[in-house]
């Protein structure tokens, strides 16, 4: 069943309609395709209607069949590249020596070439390729700062350790790989948001020198993103960490109120607590909800909640996380 009211030609008037998947065929370019796409028929009067997303997603369905048949990288993969290699689109065209709009048309669903597509193919699977790209056309960004930033990206990919000393947030994510039990990438992620938010708010610094992205799933912190991406879905396992991690005590203090009061719930839980809140909503914009980007979250941002919610719910010390936890889990389950 769908709400959403779209107009019937037949009713003559706004209804209801239901959407069903359906296989069908349509032509593109001389040949037939088949695929799984959808139909809505209108809730009163059962007569197909015309919705324009489900539309677009037809189209879509028929494209990917396209590109399966003619062996052209899927726009799944297409979307995907920029984000891992933290370029802009734009960038990423003027790097390939392309016209600028290029690689902005193919992410809007315009087919690549065959040739393209096979170079881009190789970008996809091959860290160390669009390294070499990199280097050999860096003259071609605009910025000096796109470069450094999408060969930090790259290189920690390659697993290529940048910095020899092991970082704040490294510190803290074994810690809380260590003392909490089932944690997914996902819900990794998000404590180590609450504990840089929280943090922020009960010492008006910041715990770490990183900054997080407003990904689809709420805020990533990237290189930890890579570092556990294997898991998945599942939760990551510990036993090659190091257990006696030291701490200053006022860190430990809050990494262990937002443990006790926050890692009980799910990944997809604490994902949709950030997803009320301000610093991702903010950063997203008008994005629409299934566009990567990689967007930082402004620090400005994040301590400027925290220390609202800090004086919201009048926590006096990092125990009182309690109240907000509980408040967001009510605000959700409505
Ligand atoms: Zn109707």
């Amino acid at each position: 069943m769908n709400n959403k009211n779209v107009f019937c030609e037949n009713c003559r008037k706004d209804v209801n309609y239901v959407e069903k998947e359906e296989y069908m065929s349509a032509e593109l370019k001389g040949e037939t395709y088949n695929y799984y796409g959808k139909t809505a028929t209108c809730d009163d009067c059962h007569n197909e209607i015309y919705v324009s997303e489900i539309n677009d997603y037809n189209l879509i369905k028929l494209y990917n069949a396209f590109r399966k048949q003619h062996n052209i990288i899927s726009l799944e993969k297409i979307l995907e590249i920029p984000q891992k290699y933290s370029i802009g689109k734009r960038p990423l065209s003027l790097l390939m020596g392309w016209g600028e709009q290029t690689f902005t048309r193919y992410c809007d669903g315009d087919m690549p070439t065959k040739q393209y597509s096979e170079i881009l193919k190789n970008i996809y699977e091959d860290p160390n390729y669009y390294l070499s790209i990199l280097e050999a056309n860096k003259n071609n960004l605009k910025s000096q700062s796109s470069y450094e930033k999408s060969k930090s990206a790259t290189l920690t990919i390659l697993g290529i350790d940048q910095i020899s000393e092991t970082s704040k947030i490294d510190v803290t994510t074994n810690y809380l790989l260590c003392k909490c039990e089932d944690i997914t990438p996902l819900a990794l992620q998000k404590l180590l948001y609450y504990v840089q938010g929280f943090y922020y708010a009960f010492t008006n610094c910041f715990i770490f020198e990183e900054n997080c992205e407003a990904w689809v799933h709420g805020p990533v912190y990237r290189n930890v993103y890579f570092k556990y991406k294997g898991y998945s879905f599942d939760p990551i396992k510990c036993d090659d960490l190091e257990t006696d991690i030291t701490i200053p005590s006022l860190e430990k203090t809050i990494i262990d109120s937002v443990i006790k009061n926050l890692s009980g719930y799910s990944g997809k839980t604490l994902e949709a607590f950030t997803h009320l809140e301000t610093p991702w909503l903010v950063t997203r914009g008008d994005l629409p909800i299934l566009v990567n980007t990689d967007r930082e979250i402004n620090r400005q941002l994040i301590s400027n909640y925290f220390t609202n919610v800090k004086q919201k719910y009048n926590m006096l010390n990092p125990s009182d996380i309690s109240e907000y936890s509980k408040v967001m889990f009510e605000r959700i389950s409505l």
